[in-house]
């Protein structure tokens, strides 16, 4: 890779030095609009190598907006609260679910980012508190800074009698009471109406029995096992309500998502109406998806590859530039033409990278300009935050390299460019890092570049995907019995359980009662189960597998935070990297008797990948398609695995250093899992021979499991997969796809419900990958347990077709 070093940066230094000049005076007079349109703009950043980067250009329309009259409902004290604010009217999304939500129908309101979801629920329920002197309205966010947020927001409109509060974990005690007796809307968070709210629900007696709406911002956020438990909070929320004689009604806020009614009913228990038509007005923005060019095989490799190799080492070493050099060029590059750009980039080192080699490739350019890019860490005082914006808004900084710790309170407007580094994981968190660009009537360029990671390959391909329908969920996954259990636990100590309660928390509530009477936590009586212990049963909502792994501060003492028992092996081994809040950390010591992991503050620059070896086993089937010589599953498996080594790799490069041995004890996981078989004849027809039967499985396993994120909103470490020509449980060359946390968190489910389409999107990232024999943009993984070796991409590609030709769709 080091062959490529000396032509990093020629961008910015073949560009005639007079243009930098007179741009970069330009900009610091800061007038508006001195630099180039985004269509020149980008012409100019394709035009430097020798292949064209860029996979799709879209021109996303401005939008104007479509105002809506004020419903007739709203009184005229919220309608002139609201016009003092700056809301002249509402737009028509805003109108329709608050309309809806009036009337008394659950709604979720999903639309794009800054198109004022807050306004759909705060107009009913604000009218509701004005015209019913006795309403009250629950709020829940998932962080205490949107709750802080919003309580701004409810309290800036000065309506009299609503005495909105925040009630948290950081509500001083002597605030409580009055809080419980006095507020009408009060804004939490899930975790505080599981440990709090629920538990007393005695003190809270009067705001339940005269709760008249639910507001549930931002519920994309609640997926996974965590979204599962608090599908079962709210649960317990509506049967304490109904004790009291109470029917609010749910107003859910999500980000743009596939099938958002679906989540949002699993979330609630309820029949939800979704409103999907964003009527909001937006900048126009031309967006580039740039795909980094495949380096040549790696030249400058210590050990000479001998020519008799399986070529297994040169495809090891086929790699593309890496993202962040590339983002890196184009931050020199914009800067270089005067535009104020923000680059986001995964993470804070990243960023870091990103700003130093921009400033660097600027400084050889003109000695100086290089001062005019910065990197934004997490953490800065709010001083220096808005200097930072100041020196933005200003044109004294014109290039911002960041991670999305910008979102928590910088507020940048006027940008003209945006790039982002990576696929952020999910179209919610796009759009939000795009939308930072733009001032208004003016275009914006957005330019996002794909890492090595099938994912990203397979989007710059699929423009569609990015900006078609969304068909990405949020999954969640209420019948799990690991969650399902302890949660019926908590409402037992809340109120005995009946029968009806058994409809209420859904499928698998019946065998889970069964299991904690067996367990002698429950006791059945005539009126119902009881709860048999003094003390409550310990459940967190954010942690499962096994008790948090604690992360401490040496040399400090401090609690950093905790990781779940389940990920600890691979997040705190000894020597791992670990990134709190932003800032990176170094694992001396895991000790997993005490639950604790030592670790000391320090950058270094490289990252760590853990890798497993695991064993599967299946124990039933919950669900088939039999499709001829390939087969479909759904069902319960148990994984055992075991984190054996770790690899350090270079962030700056992706470079791997070297394999480091672990001496970490096996863990065993029952979980849900999606797998699909083959019958070796199918294989043999279509040209598979038998000895890379397993390279052909394995590399679409990985494959499979790099997309998965596309149909449902996890991240690739949620995910574990296991492949193998011939499984005992199976009697066929099988892949199985699981999910990485106990008693399932959906995702399996999802993938089993779209594997069409999921394996289409698959056999797509492998089949466009510019590479010849696969790499880490198609199927090679990070976090192989097998070092990426056997792996045949041809031969994926025909185990992927085999099983779409017989696939119903
Ligand atoms: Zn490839
Ligand atoms: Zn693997």
């Amino acid at each position: 890779m080091q062959g490529v070093t000396s032509n990093d940066f020629s961008s910015a230094r073949g560009t005639p030095r007079h243009d930098l000049e007179s741009s970069s005076a330009a900009t610091v007079s800061a007038a508006p609009g001195t630099g180039p349109a985004p269509a020149d703009l980008l012409r100019r950043l394709r035009a430097r190598g020798a292949a064209d980067p860029v996979t799709h250009v879209e021109r996303v329309p401005a939008r104007a907006g479509v105002p809506a009259p004020w419903p007739s409902w709203a009184p005229a004290e919220l309608r002139a609260a609201f016009t003092r604010r700056g809301v002249v009217a509402p737009w028509q999304h805003q109108a329709e679910a608050a309309n809806l939500a009036y009337e008394g129908q659950h709604v979720v309101v999903a639309t794009g980012t800054a198109s004022g979801k807050s306004l759909a629920y705060q107009l009913p329920a604000l009218a509701t508190l004005l015209a019913d002197p006795r309403a009250t309205v629950l709020y829940l966010a998932p962080t205490k800074a949107l709750a802080a947020d919003q309580l701004r927001a409810v309290s800036a409109l000065e309506l009299e009698g609503v005495r909105p509060a925040c009630y948290d974990g950081d509500t001083p005690r002597t605030e409580r009471e009055w809080i419980r007796r006095h507020s009408r809307f009060v804004l939490t968070n899930p975790d505080m109406l599981h440990h709090g709210i629920l538990p007393g629900h005695a003190q809270w007696s009067g705001f339940l029995r005269r709760l008249a709406y639910v507001v549930i911002d931002e519920c994309h956020t609640y997926r996974g096992v965590f979204g599962s438990h608090v599908a079962h909070v709210l649960r317990r929320l509506r049967r304490q309500c109904a004790r009291f004689g109470a029917t609010p009604v749910f107003v859910l806020a999500s980000a743009t998502s596939g099938d958002p009614a679906t989540a949002a009913g699993r979330l609630t228990g309820l029949p939800v109406t979704a409103v999907t038509e964003d009527a909001s007005p937006r900048g126009g923005v031309t967006f580039a998806l740039w795909e980094p060019p495949l380096l040549p095989p790696d030249s400058s490799a210590s050990t000479p590859v001998p020519p008799q190799a399986t070529g297994e080492h040169d495809e090891l070493h086929q790699v593309r530039r890496s993202a962040l050099r590339e983002t890196a060029d184009l931050l020199a590059d914009t800067v270089a033409e005067g535009v104020r750009t923000l680059a986001f980039v995964r993470s804070r080192k990243g960023a870091e990278v990103v700003a130093t080699n921009a400033r660097r490739a600027l400084d050889d350019a003109v000695p100086g300009l290089g001062d005019r890019v910065a990197a934004y860490r997490g953490g800065y005082l709010r001083e220096e935050r808005r200097e930072l914006e100041r020196a933005l808004l200003h044109g004294d900084l014109l290039g911002l390299a960041s991670t999305n710790a910008l979102e928590l309170g910088v507020d940048l407007v006027g940008l003209d460019a945006v790039l982002i580094c990576g696929y952020p994981g999910t179209r919610a968190s796009l759009w939000q890092q795009a939308g930072r660009a733009g001032r208004s009537g003016q275009e914006a360029l957005a330019v996002l570049v794909a890492r090595d990671d099938p994912l990203d390959t397979y989007l710059v391909h699929h423009p569609e995907a990015i900006f078609g329908a969304p068909v990405e969920a949020t999954v969640l996954d209420p019948a799990n019995p690991y969650v399902l259990a302890p949660q019926l636990a908590c409402a037992a100590v809340e109120a005995p359980l009946t029968p009806a309660d058994l409809a209420l928390f859904g499928e698998g509530a019946k065998e889970a009662v069964d299991e904690l009477v067996a367990a002698g936590a429950l006791r059945q009586r005539p009126t119902g189960w009881y709860w048999r212990h003094r003390e409550r049963p310990e459940v967190d909502l954010r942690g499962e597998g096994g008790a948090p792994v604690a992360v401490v501060e040496s040399s400090t003492g401090r609690l950093l935070g905790t990781v779940d028992g389940g990920s600890s092996h691979f997040l705190l081994h000894s020597g791992a990297v670990y990134l709190h809040q932003g800032v990176s950390y170094v694992v001396d010591h895991l000790d997993l008797a005490d639950g604790c992991a030592l670790v000391r503050a320090e950058e270094p620059d490289w990252s760590t990948h853990a890798r497993d070896v695991t064993d599967l086993s299946v124990v039933s089937v919950r669900s088939y398609v039999d499709a001829g010589p390939v087969g479909m599953f759904l069902g319960e498996v148990d994984v055992t695995s075991q984190v054996v080594s770790y690899q350090r790799r270079r962030i700056a490069t992706g470079e791997v250093i070297d394999t480091r041995p672990l001496d970490l004890p096996a863990r065993e996981l029952r979980t849900v899992a999606v797998w699909f078989t083959l019958s070796p004849q199918s294989l043999a027809l279509a040209g598979v021979q038998p000895a890379d039967v397993p390279g052909a499985l394995h590399a679409a396993e990985h494959a499979a499991i790099g997309l998965l994120p596309l149909m449902a909103t996890c991240d690739r470490w949620d995910i574990g997969g296991l492949s193998t020509a011939l499984h005992p449980d199976t009697e066929a060359p099988t892949v199985f796809v699981y999910d990485g946390h106990p008693g399932g968190a959906g995702f399996a489910e999802r993938a089993y419900g779209t594997a069409a389409a999921w394996l289409r999107a698959t056999r797509d990232a492998i089949a466009e990958c510019g590479c010849e024999a696969g790499c880490p943009s198609c199927v090679q993984s990070p976090k192989c347990g097998n070092g990426n070796n056997p792996l045949s991409k041809p031969d994926a590609i025909r185990v992927l077709d085999v099983v779409l030709a017989n696939l119903p769709d």
